[in-house]
């Protein structure tokens, strides 16, 4: 399942394509993904320029010049790419489970850029869990998907500080507080055991526990603070690496190429110096957490 930095490649790998084009045609192969596309989808598409394509948590947001919003999910098997000629190999695919399999191909977006480059964007979903809704004019920030979502892992707004005062007085495992996607938006499952780890925090603590007097940070909140951040900017590194890789060798992209500490790791012996902790797996809210019970307290 693509989590939030293998999104993000998604959208620095369309931007070039996308932002600027006016789409000249749209495909849409059948009546629905996860829910239905939505009513007039290909002409409401069609003769738009689209302004600009962003990331919100992990959905992709086409911003149109009608002011309307394309809000495009991966689910769990999505993926875009691109195809400009009929005789040329594509220059990107930007997602992990590479689907050549165009029976899979549901939606063609024809796009022409400013300069008259023509380009079709290729929607793929075998398990068809993906999405694609639109957000009305002005009505982004009160779509249903949209408007519960917390704040960015990524940016400089997540510190201890603010951590703190997200997780006061929460009972919960720290755990299941970093998968709150109204606290923090984005955040799944392998990046948030990656982030315990590097944060040397047990993910079964409480999670009000890292904020001290007067839901001050503590150094425990500061540390989950710094760790999450550089978990996650490291995969965006890591996936903007792979994109460029993928253009020129036709590497794989996606995040089996990330090597995680301990994620998927059972067994293995903790990667940080000096701890002599086993990698252990438990099962938390029906989901695996690995970390390592000698050195996360
Ligand atoms: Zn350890």
């Amino acid at each position: 399942m693509p989590e939030l930095p293998e999104v993000e490649t998604v959208r620095r790998g369309l931007q070039p394509f996308m932002e600027g084009a006016t789409i000249a045609r749209v495909e849409q192969r059948r009546p629905d993904l996860r829910f239905p596309f939505p009513e007039n989808f290909a002409q409401r598409l069609t003769g738009r320029r689209i302004d600009s394509l962003e990331r919100r948590a992990k959905y992709l947001i086409v911003h149109l010049d009608d002011g309307l919003g394309l809000i495009s999910h991966l689910g769990m098997s999505g993926s875009y790419r691109i195809e400009q000629d009929e005789e040329e190999t594509a220059p990107g695919v930007f997602h992990h489970e590479r689907s050549r399999n165009t029976t899979h191909d549901h939606v063609v977006i024809h796009v022409e850029s400013k300069e008259r480059v023509k380009s079709r964007i290729i929607y793929n979903d075998p398990r068809r869990f993906g999405f694609m809704l639109f957000a009305e004019p002005g009505a982004l920030n009160t779509h249903k998907f949209i408007q519960d979502l917390g704040i960015e892992p990524t940016g400089n707004r997540l510190d201890g500080a603010l951590l703190a005062k997200l997780f006061e007085n929460k009972n919960a495992p720290l755990k299941a507080a970093l998968l709150d996607q109204t606290l923090i938006a984005g955040l799944g499952n392998i990046y948030v055991c990656e982030a315990l780890w590097r944060a040397e925090l047990s993910p079964l603590r409480v999670a009000g526990s890292i904020a001290g007097e007067n839901s001050e940070p503590t150094p425990m909140a500061e540390r989950l603070a710094t760790s999450i951040r550089s978990v996650i900017s490291d995969a965006i590194a890591a996936g903007g690496s792979s994109l460029k890789d993928y253009r020129q060798t036709d590497g794989e992209l996606g995040y089996f190429q990330h090597s995680f500490s301990v994620y998927d790791r059972e067994g293995e012996p903790c990667p940080r110096p000096a701890c002599d902790g086993t990698v252990t797996r438990i099962v938390q809210s029906g989901r695996s957490t690995f970390f390592c019970p000698i050195c996360q307290h």
